[in-house]
């Protein structure tokens, strides 16, 4: 769908078809290591599901780290970034062009998990944003 954002107006897909919070964004007590961890993304409930790209970009990185397991970061210009983690799979590669609400990768349980979940995450200037907030407020104005 067509939203509004910083004044530009952009096409915007979901990172699942169906988006169900089961982990919000900010300091937790982390599910498998047991301490206060910043929890930098919000986890989604998946199971085997598609991994779609929330705007226009370009694929930055697919690689495995022990903690995101499999992960995707695509780069949206204007130093906005977001990265899908603990996927079974990619379906692109760095370098790739994609468009909001193409798939780029089908979600799984690859590297700290307690189950099957997609981790999202936003960066803007370097710095994470809250994708929950991000994601409500482009998809249903609120903020
Ligand atoms: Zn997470």
């Amino acid at each position: 769908m067509a939203v509004k954002l910083w004044g530009m107006l952009l096409l915007c897909s979901l990172p699942l078809r169906q988006v169900r919070l089961t982990s919000s964004f900010g300091y937790r007590i982390h599910p498998v290591y047991h301490r206060i961890k910043l929890h930098a993304g919000i986890d989604l409930a998946a199971r085997h599901d598609t991994v779609f790209s929330i705007l226009d970009g370009v694929v930055q990185t697919c690689r495995y780290s022990r903690t995101l397991g499999l992960f995707v970061r695509v780069d949206h210009g204007s130093t906005l970034n977001s990265l899908y983690g603990h996927l079974s799979q990619w379906l692109v590669l760095p370098g790739d062009t994609v468009n909001a609400g193409d798939p780029i990768g089908v979600t799984g349980a690859t590297g700290v998990v307690s189950g099957e979940h997609l981790h999202f995450a936003l960066t803007y200037n370097n710095r994470w944003l809250n994708p929950w907030r991000f994601l409500n407020h482009i998809f249903y104005g609120k903020s």
